[in-house]
């Protein structure tokens, strides 16, 4: 019998919606998954709204997550918010090594890692992202890009890798309406996997919990989450939609098997 992997849904709100917005949508996230607790649900705000909806959704099963940190606990960093600041807002997740802040802000391996460490050394959980370019794939190298970015930044992590996530996202999917084949996804993530094992043993490999992101929305999740590797899904655009968000969160709701307990696999 395979690993039962509980499924994750994290939704990367990005660079929008005001402390009034964001709640508005924490609350409709809320109010129809309140019951829900076979997926882990985790919000991830900008920061400005994350107090906001860290209260909306105090006391439910639904977590606070942060979408980047910087890897010092304090100091001279303008501009910058530290793992502690996190968790003094009781975030449990933070995203990092996202493509917008490696693209954009020229986010290396190494200073994901930094930041990896960083964010277990405050007891965050990094939910750490990784993906080819378009023209990485066209070239048949999507997986010495993908495999290099999980060397480096899972570098030295010892035991604490097996508290890692890391999210598969095709820069090529992500907010184009582009999404990866089942296939495509599940082969990637089939390749994280096996790669993981070579930094960390086949049984971190086998317990560890590897999302989708790209363009996944409520008509292709089903479809996506199916994959036996896909352990659930890190949603940018309909994220921001409660209807959208909340129909992904339950097309990760495993199917109950005639004889096996809920959630089994295989
Ligand atoms: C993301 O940015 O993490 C993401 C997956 O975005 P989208 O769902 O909009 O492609």
């Amino acid at each position: 019998m395979k690993k039962f992997r509980k499924k994750l849904v994290a939704g990367n709100w990005k660079m929008n919606k005001t402390v009034a917005d964001a709640q508005k949508l924490a609350d409709g996230i809320k109010d129809a998954l309140a019951d829900c607790r076979e997926v882990d649900v985790v919000l991830c705000p900008p920061f400005t709204a994350l107090k906001a909806v860290g209260e909306v959704i105090d006391a439910t099963s639904i977590k606070l997550g942060a979408q980047n940190m910087h890897w010092e606990a304090s100091g001279a960093y303008t501009g910058e918010i530290s793992g502690s600041m996190l968790r003094d807002l009781y975030c449990h997740y933070v995203i990092l090594g996202h493509s917008e802040r490696r693209s954009y802000f020229g986010e290396t391996n190494d200073v994901v890692n930094r930041k990896v460490k960083a964010a277990l050394g405050a007891k965050l959980i990094p939910i750490v992202c990784v993906g080819e370019t378009l023209q990485e794939r066209d070239a048949g190298r999507m997986q010495e890009v993908v495999e290099s970015q999980l060397v480096h930044s899972l570098a030295d992590l010892g035991e604490r890798l097996g508290e890692i996530i890391v999210a598969y996202e095709p820069v090529w999917a992500i907010g184009t309406g582009r999404t990866a084949s089942p296939e495509q996804a599940q082969d990637m993530h089939a390749f994280i996997r096996e790669a993981v094992g070579k930094l960390g043993g086949v049984e971190t490999a086998s317990k560890m919990r590897l999302l989708y992101g790209g363009s996944m929305k409520p008509d292709n999740a089903v479809a996506l989450l199916a994959q036996p590797d896909i352990d659930g899904g890190l949603i940018g655009g309909a994220a921001l939609e409660t209807r959208a968000f909340v129909e992904i969160v339950r097309a990760a709701i495993p199917k109950r098997e005639p004889g096996l307990p809920a959630g089994t696999v295989e």
